[in-house]
């Protein structure tokens, strides 16, 4: 895959002093956290918090599982996710 360098030179490297991966806002912590665990079921976070270093938004492992989470967990939402992403790969799209 060929990148062309102006859309590479969008692409944000937005790391916290703190070293961990920044969001601006709950929401979309909130989707990222969806997204790690869609894409890496083996992942253990599990929450969001807003960090007293940087005062960005960060995923956690640390907690009970954030009720947004849970939501998405138990309206089938996360498996149907991760089905689409099996056929993807099954079929070449990935
Ligand atoms: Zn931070």
């Amino acid at each position: 895959m060929v990148f062309k360098l102006s859309s590479a030179s969008k692409i944000k490297i937005n790391m916290s002093g703190c070293g961990k991966r920044n969001y601006d806002t709950e929401n979309l912590a909130l989707e990222a956290l969806i997204e790690a665990i869609i894409r890496f079921p083996e992942s253990t976070v599990t929450n969001v918090y807003q960090c007293d270093d940087c005062g960005n938004w960060h995923l956690t492992s640390r907690g009970a599982k954030h009720p947004y989470l849970i939501e998405n967990l138990e309206n089938g939402y996360i498996k149907r996710q991760r089905q689409a992403l099996e056929w993807k790969g099954k079929l070449g799209y990935n």
